[in-house]
């Protein structure tokens, strides 16, 4: 089957990227979000994305407009019928995850790839709500999408050999480079990041150094180009959150129980840079 028209699900930070690199690289890509906003968002941030590509002179305005035209916006989930990928992008919430796909299944051609964005939620549950368990697999993008080279490919427990070979030849197409991982929590990525993104926290939560000295010392001291309370920020506290609490949950391990002080943040809506207040405040 060759993957000619794809669809992203949610249009988010996430959703938006993957979305413009799919488009970039010469795929229709219908892009769905609930929220009309969303939506607006989405394609104001692709424009203004290649607008500044153009400016540093690594696309002409031919093929930003060439890649405006490959990409559709949708409130209905109907629009996505015919396509042969979906990669899924919506909010991390695992309820929210196995509907989707519930539907997704119903909709599309049984040929269709159900891959998920998640950075937590396990593969093997997503496929275990479709009748298609071996095309259900994780492409789990970098943030920002459009800079980053990296995609985990996880496989779920029924994901077949077929399927993300496909999807490890398709993230070569987009000019990233893919790594394999075994669908356990955290996958790689996470794993190691998320524990010290934490412990980071607990640093502050303990009184034992200001936010501002615990990322200076990341930066300088370990030659870290982003502090981790800025990384936690730009990733979403609610998201570094959710991530947690799978791994603790997924492990039993209480070396991975989040911070209360990152749980406190959440519940006051202090995300990080996308709701204006994080461990910073952004104007
Ligand atoms: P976000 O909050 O920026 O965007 C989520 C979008 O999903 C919103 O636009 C929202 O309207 C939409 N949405 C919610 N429910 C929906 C539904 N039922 N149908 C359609 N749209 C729906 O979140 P994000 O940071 O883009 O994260 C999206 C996914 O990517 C999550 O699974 C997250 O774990 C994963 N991820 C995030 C990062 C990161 O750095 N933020 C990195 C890798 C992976």
């Amino acid at each position: 089957m060759t993957v000619r028209h794809v669809a992203v699900l949610g249009s988010g930070q996430m959703g938006s990227g993957i979305a413009q690199v799919f488009a970039q690289s010469g795929y229709e890509v219908t892009l769905y979000d609930l929220q009309k906003e969303a939506l607006n968002q989405s394609k104001k941030q692709i424009e203004r994305l290649l607008l500044r590509s153009i400016e540093k002179e690594r696309i002409t305005s031919a093929e930003k407009e060439a890649t405006m035209k490959r990409l559709q916006f949708t409130r209905e989930l109907s629009d996505l019928k015919h396509v042969n990928l979906v990669v899924e992008a919506v909010v991390e919430d695992e309820a929210v995850k196995v509907e989707l796909f519930k539907q997704l299944d119903d909709m599309t051609s049984e040929d269709t790839i159900l891959a998920s964005n998640t950075s937590s939620i396990p593969i093997t549950k997503l496929a275990a709500a479709t009748q298609r368990p071996e095309k259900v697999v994780g492409m789990h993008f970098m943030n920002p999408v459009p800079v980053m080279k990296l995609v985990e490919v996880i496989r779920g427990l029924q994901t077949d050999d077929r399927t993300y070979k496909k999807v490890f030849q398709l993230t070569k197409e987009l000019n990233k480079t893919a790594v394999l991982s075994m669908d356990f929590p955290g996958f790689i990525a996470n794993r190691i990041l998320m524990p010290m993104i934490n412990e980071a926290i607990f640093t502050v939560y303990e009184g034992v150094a200001s936010v501002e000295d615990v990322d200076t010392v990341m930066k300088l001291g370990m030659n870290h180009p982003m502090g981790p309370l800025t990384l936690a920020d730009f990733i979403g506290l609610d998201t570094c959150l959710s991530i947690m609490e799978v791994m603790y949950e997924g492990f039993g391990d209480s070396k991975y129980r989040p911070c209360p002080l990152l749980k406190q943040y959440v519940q006051a809506g202090w995300y990080g840079k996308k709701s204006g207040r994080g461990f910073y405040i952004y104007t």
